[in-house]
């Protein structure tokens, strides 16, 4: 079911992706990328050719930004919410949970928020994300400011985020690399014990499963 074989092609294509963006992110001040070239010249072919707009590429981009990519994540922090032997194989086995609803990921640790624990995810090396679950990253999760400061003052850096954190409570930043990616499982707010599984994912945030935000309760909470 899973390909964990030997540097096998997921294993081969992430490595070469790591190898890409550190590279990258090692010459910053306004180099461009291999894949940003290619992006930039296929946008202005297909504009030229009059097969999409400009503004139809924003549009997608966005959507991709904040609708299809959080809300597959969002699908599976609902399911695991109000499915409890779900939540133990996300929890326990990412990869055949994740299957299970038709997301093929065999590299996703899933962790989860408590009321004791607040888990967070970065990439201090580069910017190693979900994408699968989350779609595009935030710009702020690829800034330096965000990949150093999170491993060195996480608490510091979600009160930035307006999330503040009891100090009675752990917190525990995963660093993501090109063989491991996070997802944070967030807590479920109070106030939704009626929604179905379809309401509650339109709650999930991206930002909460990266772990910089709480799940906000429904405006009109009982
Ligand atoms: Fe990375």
């Amino acid at each position: 079911m899973r390909d964990h074989g030997g540097g096998g092609g997921h294993g081969a294509e992430h490595r070469h992706e790591a190898e890409h963006h550190h590279e990258t992110e090692h010459h910053h001040g306004g180099e461009v990328s291999q894949t940003q070239l290619l992006t930039a010249a296929l946008e202005s072919l297909l504009v030229e050719k009059g097969l999409l707009s400009s503004d139809t590429i924003d549009q997608l981009v966005e959507r991709y930004e904040k609708d299809i990519g959080p809300m597959i994540g969002a699908r599976v922090v609902a399911r695991a919410w109000t499915d409890p032997a779900y939540k133990q194989r996300l929890l326990s086995d990412s990869a055949s949970a994740l299957a299970e609803l038709g997301i093929h990921m065999d590299n996703l640790v899933v962790v989860e928020n408590t009321p004791a624990v607040h888990n967070a995810v970065v990439c201090t090396l580069c910017s190693c994300y979900p994408w699968a679950v989350l779609g595009l990253p935030p710009t702020w999760y690829k800034e330096p400011a965000y990949r150093s400061r999170m491993v060195i003052e996480p608490r510091a850096v979600l009160r930035e985020f307006g999330l503040e954190l009891d100090g009675t409570v752990e917190v525990r930043v995963w660093d993501s690399s090109a063989e491991q990616r996070y997802l944070v499982l967030p807590e479920r707010p109070a106030g939704t014990e009626g929604m179905t599984e379809a309401e509650l994912a339109t709650l999930v945030s991206r930002d909460s499963m990266i772990g910089v935000a709480r799940v906000a309760a429904p405006a009109r909470a009982r």
